[in-house]
């Protein structure tokens, strides 16, 4: 056996191997009823963002807790809203967890908060690509959605991120998307946009 294959998802003992085959599989969310997911900054500053957003929407759960069978193992957690932490909280670099969560739980909704005082808007692309080109001497300017490398303009960069993810083929048509700006000395969150389909 190779080594920690004993902890792979498909060990335990409710684990139906009929899983794998894709048009069987009904999604996992009898052990996590998962529905929206809030990307978000990794700023330590502005780690509040899900729980503002969990109050804002009031029928969410987080951070929730797990839930655990007759010998203890997690099988299972109450929390309905997932948070995706990168650089700037852009929804570029959170299409792939969108896609898969799609897969394991149906997404319902997509939340893009940016927040206030953020490090994004200390820079521009140009002087991130050009920074790492001469620092590293590599070239990183084709690697990225180049308006979303940086914040030059909050409501302009979170209307940016919804259009981006309406676009995406990453995220399914019926997904309601919504964009927010959190002022996180006050916490104050406020929505800048919505679309959700018809
Ligand atoms: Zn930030």
């Amino acid at each position: 056996m190779t080594k920690y294959s004993e902890f792979e998802f498909r060990t335990q003992p409710w684990f139906d191997p009929a899983w794998f085959d894709r048009t069987a599989f009904q999604g996992f969310n009898q052990f996590i009823p998962m529905k929206t997911i809030v990307i978000h900054c990794f700023d330590p500053r502005a780690s509040e963002i899900p729980q503002a957003v969990a109050d804002y929407f009031g029928d969410e759960v987080y951070p929730g807790e797990n839930i655990l069978d007759e010998a203890g193992n997690r099988i299972g957690n109450t929390r309905t809203l997932f948070a995706v932490s990168n650089a700037g909280g852009r929804a570029f670099s959170a299409l792939q967890s969108v896609a898969t969560m799609d897969y394991l739980f149906k997404v319902k909704n997509v939340v893009v908060v940016h927040h206030s005082f953020c490090g994004a808007t200390a820079f521009t692309p140009e002087t991130l690509v050009g920074e790492f080109h001469d620092h590293h001497h590599a070239d990183i300017s084709t690697m990225f959605d180049h308006d979303s490398l940086a914040i030059s303009h909050f409501e302009e960069s979170i209307k940016h991120d919804v259009k981006l993810l309406r676009a995406s083929p990453a995220v399914p048509k019926e997904v309601k998307l919504y964009g927010f700006f959190y002022e996180m000395n006050s916490g104050e969150l406020t929505e800048v946009v919505r679309d959700i389909p018809a």
